[in-house]
């Protein structure tokens, strides 16, 4: 088998610094009620709350057994040591972390965060048996001048550096347009295929077809309700980051819901 039937879909709730945790346990339990046995069979769901909020919702994801899946937003690269407010990979895995957000575009512009930082975060998440979701994405001004594929795809040989085939095929990489977070425009359905696709490509290139074929791909940028279906309809889009449709439960309940809505 290969192809996109091989790949189950990935839908992230990336919170960004909202939520403490009472807010967060509110949200999960509201979330809990509206994402039903049957959502869970077609979509994997992950949840990055901030730091401050992970054992509160590890806590009740255990506790009531629900399908979410607990994600994280940021870890530093080292296991330990005199880094004043960072927090370890391991620290996260034993919290039973998943999925840790590695390079997003915040960070990459507001941290200054390089590929080479988020090739080495990358390394610690794996080595800690959980699954980066590695972001990658260009700028307005690079898109005005054509630069998209080639920045992206440099973006993504430079984050996944060093990695091998195997590790690769198991990562998730999300293709987020700096100009499409948080500004309510979405690049087009075709659009997130192409760069999609040449981000597989370019996998394919560096790693292997098979590992190309097993990589999860997701799109992000204003994602809600009304255009997640279109977006998946791309035979190389995975699954989508969601930032903030996903501090409203109803309506991240119904991107979640996008199956059954789909032409
Ligand atoms: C994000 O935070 O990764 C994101 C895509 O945000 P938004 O959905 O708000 O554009």
């Amino acid at each position: 088998m290969s192809g996109k039937s091989q790949r189950r879909p990935l839908v992230s709730g990336n919170w960004k610094m909202n939520l403490n945790h009472y807010e967060a346990i509110q949200i999960v339990q509201k979330l809990s009620y509206l994402v039903s046995k049957d959502d869970f069979e077609q979509v994997d769901v992950s949840l990055h709350p901030p730091f401050t909020d992970l054992r509160s919702v590890q806590t009740l994801i255990e506790a009531d057994e629900l399908r979410f899946v607990l994600g994280a937003q940021n870890c530093h690269h080292e296991n330990s040591g005199a880094f004043t407010g960072e927090v370890a990979a391991p620290f996260l895995a034993k919290l039973g972390v998943r999925y840790v957000i590695c390079g997003h575009s915040e960070r990459r512009q507001m941290f200054g965060e390089t590929d080479d930082v988020v090739a080495a975060k990358v390394g610690a998440v794996l080595v800690h048996g959980m699954t980066p979701i590695v972001c990658v994405g260009e700028t307005q001004d690079e898109r005005e001048a054509g630069q998209t594929l080639e920045r992206v795809t440099g973006q993504v040989r430079g984050s996944l550096a060093g990695r091998t085939a195997d590790q690769v095929a198991g990562i998730v990489v999300a293709y987020e347009p700096i100009w499409a977070i948080g500004t309510g425009l979405t690049a087009t359905a075709d659009d997130a295929q192409t760069v999609c696709q040449a981000i597989r490509r370019t996998i394919a290139e560096t790693w292997n077809d098979d590992t190309a074929q097993s990589t999860r791909l997701q799109y992000g940028g204003s994602v809600k309700a009304g255009n997640i279906a279109e977006i998946m309809d791309g035979s190389d889009v995975d699954g989508v980051l969601v930032g903030g449709a996903s501090l409203d439960p109803d309506e991240f309940a119904r991107i979640v819901q996008y199956p059954q809505h789909s032409r």
